[in-house]
C-alpha cells in the first residue's frame, strides 16, 4: 500500500515537470544563438526521455499493486485492429532505427477489421515484448508477427509473437524471469535500463485475458515470447495488407489552433 500510495503521488509532479519540459521543447527559438537554443534543446530532451523512464516504471509499480489486490480488470470494448497495431509499432520504430536494428512487422491480412476485448492491456503486453526485444537484442532484429489462427462464429483467435535474435535466455532462467523484480544474465545487462516488472505485468494482464504468455529461446541465438488470444469479432471485413503510417512530431514553436479568452473550465 506504501508503494502503490508514493506512486500516485509521485506522479503528479513528474506530469509538472514533464509539462514544463514540453514547454521548453516547444519555446520559440528565433532571434536566440542557435549554439545556446541547441544546448537547452539538448537538456529538455534528457529530462524528457528520463521523465518518461521514471513514469513508465511508477506506472508498472501502480500495475502491479493493482493485480497483486485483485483490483485489475479488463476494459473491454470495440477496437480498430490496424489503428491498435500502429500505435505500437511507431513507439517502436523510432528507436529500433536508432539502434540500427532491423524491425519487421509480419500482420496477417485476414485479421478482422473491429475487434471487441481490452486494447489497452493488449497494446501494453506488445510493446513490453517489443521494448525488451529491442532492449535485449544488440545485432539483427526482431519481428512482430500477429496471425489469424481460428475463425469462430463471433469471435477469432489470434496469435502474437514477439521474436528477437537477442542475447537469449538460459533453459533455467526461463521460470525466473516472469516473477517480479527478477532481472538475469546481470552482467551481460549491466547497462541495460531494467526493473524486472515487464514480463510478470505482461503475463498476469494475458492471463486476464484469458491465455497464456510463453516463451522460448535458445542461449546465445534468441527468444521468442508469444500468446494466443481470443477477441470478439464486431466487424469481419479483412484489414488487407497493414501499412504502417507515422504521426508527425511536432516541431518547433507551438501554435495554438483557436483561442478561446471566454472559455470557463467546469
Ligand atoms: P522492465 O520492468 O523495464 O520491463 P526488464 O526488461 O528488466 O525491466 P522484464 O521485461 O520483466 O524486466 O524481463 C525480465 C528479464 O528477462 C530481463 O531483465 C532480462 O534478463 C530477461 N529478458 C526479457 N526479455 C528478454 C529478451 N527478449 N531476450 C533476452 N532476455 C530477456
Ligand atoms: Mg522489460
Amino acid at each position: 500500500r506504501f508503494l502503490a500510495n508514493m506512486s500516485h503521488e509521485i506522479r503528479t509532479p513528474i506530469n509538472t515537470i514533464m509539462g514544463m519540459d514540453e514547454m521548453i521543447l516547444r519555446e520559440d527559438a528565433t532571434g536566440i544563438s542557435e549554439e545556446y537554443s541547441g544546448a537547452i534543446k539538448n537538456y529538455a530532451v534528457s529530462i524528457k526521455k528520463a521523465s518518461e523512464i521514471l513514469l513508465g516504471l511508477i506506472n508498472d509499480i501502480l500495475d502491479l499493486s493493482k493485480i497483486e489486490s485483485g483490483k485489475m480488470n479488463l476494459i473491454e470494448t470495440n477496437y480498430d485492429t490496424v489503428e491498435a497495431i500502429r500505435n505500437v509499432v511507431s513507439m517502436i520504430r523510432v528507436r529500433s532505427n536508432e539502434k540500427g536494428l532491423n524491425f519487421k512487422v509480419e500482420i496477417d491480412r485476414d485479421i478482422p477489421k473491429i475487434l471487441y476485448g481490452d486494447a489497452g492491456k493488449l497494446k501494453q503486453v506488445v510493446l513490453n515484448l517489443l521494448t525488451n526485444a529491442l532492449k535485449y537484442t544488440d545485432d539483427g532484429g526482431f519481428t512482430l508477427k500477429i496471425a489469424l489462427i481460428e475463425k469462430r462464429e463471433n469471435s477469432c483467435v489470434l496469435y502474437f509473437g514477439v521474436k528477437d535474435t537477442g542475447i537469449g535466455i538460459k533453459k533455467e532462467d526461463i521460470k525466473k524471469i516472469f516473477a517480479p523484480f527478477e532481472r538475469v544474465d546481470e552482467v551481460k545487462n549491466e547497462a541495460v535500463q531494467g526493473t524486472g516488472l515487464g514480463l510478470n505485468i505482461s503475463r498476469q494482464f494475458v492471463k486476464l485475458m484469458g491465455s497464456e504468455l510463453k516463451c522460448e529461446s535458445e542461449y546465445g541465438e534468441g527468444s521468442t515470447f508469444f500468446f494466443t488470444l481470443e477477441q470478439k469479432v464486431i466487424n469481419s471485413d479483412p484489414i488487407g495488407e497493414f501499412v504502417e503510417k507515422y504521426d508527425e512530431k511536432p516541431s518547433g514553436r507551438y501554435i495554438p489552433k483557436f483561442i478561446a479568452p471566454d472559455a470557463k473550465i467546469m
